[in-house]
């Protein structure tokens, strides 16, 4: 796909924020030929190769690549690419219905069945990119959308592919990229990374989804990251209660350290909880129902961190735009590229290097 040099705003009317990224914004536009609407991802590049705001122009031209080979009904589709000297604005496909995890809080009751029904979507999607080799290395709650959750079978979407990759043939990749509640033990001992990576994050998805416990999860990232890598995890029957065996069978045939015995999207989808043979396997998931009441509170906790991390960031640009023209004796308008050697809290450690060889 051609990079277009053009202004973006000439073609399409620049609408509302739908959605803020560590690099830049996603908002809704419209194209002024057609009238239709789609989202146009902003991102900011680096203006310099010592710069460490923004994102490398290669590393948006590797997204680009990756999103244009797969199109699926489950995946984000893209339209267009546009780029100026700081800036790369990308035409994807609008997506109204929010998060699927907010769509299922808003319920009061929800079957496991109903739960499966948007499962198997996001397998079918992930299935297919990992037929064309490609591992997206950040699958969570806030990365799967709906397209229309007033639909009768909202359409589950896949988004940001900022840390996917394409194995080449015979190619070891290593990466320590990731949010620490989702990613697997090789991710965290830096070892050879493959589409399995996704597979863990698949089953931590589940686990959440059925118990609104993440399985893992524990005061800091690095206690988080030790219960990890010793497999700590369990069932705890008050969380439980309502869950098949079926369902936890799947989950513990996705949460194994070892990635190649971990199942793979295609034999998740002849699980007999995603596609059972018998009609005692189907009434078992019908009975079954998701924890609401831990659900919610679940994902309402997870939204307050999504904003306190917005609110953090904000104010951490602000500061480096204050800093920047104090320095230079003026105000300006722009990102700024000086550094600050703050912490930063774990959701902003997100992108770091990655190695193949
Ligand atoms: P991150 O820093 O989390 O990797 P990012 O800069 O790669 O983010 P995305 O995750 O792709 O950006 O998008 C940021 C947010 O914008 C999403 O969480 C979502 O709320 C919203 N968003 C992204 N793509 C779309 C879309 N196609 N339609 C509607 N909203 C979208």
């Amino acid at each position: 796909m051609a990079f277009k040099h053009e202004n973006v705003a000439d073609l399409y009317d620049i609408g509302v924020v739908l959605g803020s990224g560590h690099f830049g914004q996603v908002r809704q536009v419209t194209e002024r030929s057609t009238g239709a609407q789609w989202a146009g991802k902003f991102i900011k590049t680096r203006k310099s190769a010592g710069s460490r705001l923004g994102v490398e122009r290669s590393a948006v031209e590797r997204e680009v690549e990756l999103l244009q080979a797969l199109t699926h009904p489950s995946i984000m589709a893209l339209k267009d690419v546009f780029e100026c000297r700081a800036e790369m604005v990308l035409i994807v496909e609008l997506i109204s219905g929010g998060e699927l995890f907010d769509f299922i809080a808003a319920k009061d009751n929800v079957t496991e069945s109903e739960a499966i029904a948007f499962l198997k979507q996001i397998l079918e999607g992930v299935g297919f990119m990992h037929s064309k080799h490609i591992a997206h290395f950040d699958l969570k709650p806030e990365n799967i959308m709906l397209s229309d959750k007033d639909a009768a079978n909202p359409t589950i979407k896949l988004i940001d592919f900022g840390l996917a990759h394409q194995f080449k043939q015979g190619e070891e990749y290593k990466s320590m990229c990731g949010t620490p509640q989702y990613i697997p033990p090789e991710v965290i001992n830096y070892s050879p990374l493959s589409t399995a990576t996704d597979m863990w994050s698949i089953g931590v998805i589940t686990y959440i989804l059925l118990s609104g416990l993440s399985p893992f999860q524990d005061n800091t990232d690095e206690e988080t990251l030790r219960n990890i890598i010793a497999m700590k995890f369990e069932f705890p029957e008050h969380v439980f209660s309502m869950t098949s065996e079926s369902a936890k069978d799947f989950i513990k045939k996705l949460l194994v350290k070892d990635p190649i015995e971990r199942m793979t999207a295609e034999e998740c989808l002849i699980h007999q909880w995603i596609k059972p043979m018998t009609r005692k396997q189907m009434a078992n998931r019908n009975r079954s129902s998701i924890n609401m009441k831990n659900f919610k509170k679940f994902n309402a906790k997870r939204k307050w961190k999504m904003s306190y991390n917005m609110v953090w960031m904000c104010n951490r640009f602000m500061r480096l735009q204050l800093l920047s023209s104090a320095a230079k004796g003026e105000l300006r308008d722009c990102e700024s590229d000086s550094e600050d050697t703050e912490s930063k809290p774990a959701s902003l450690m997100r992108r770091r290097l990655s190695s193949s060889s």
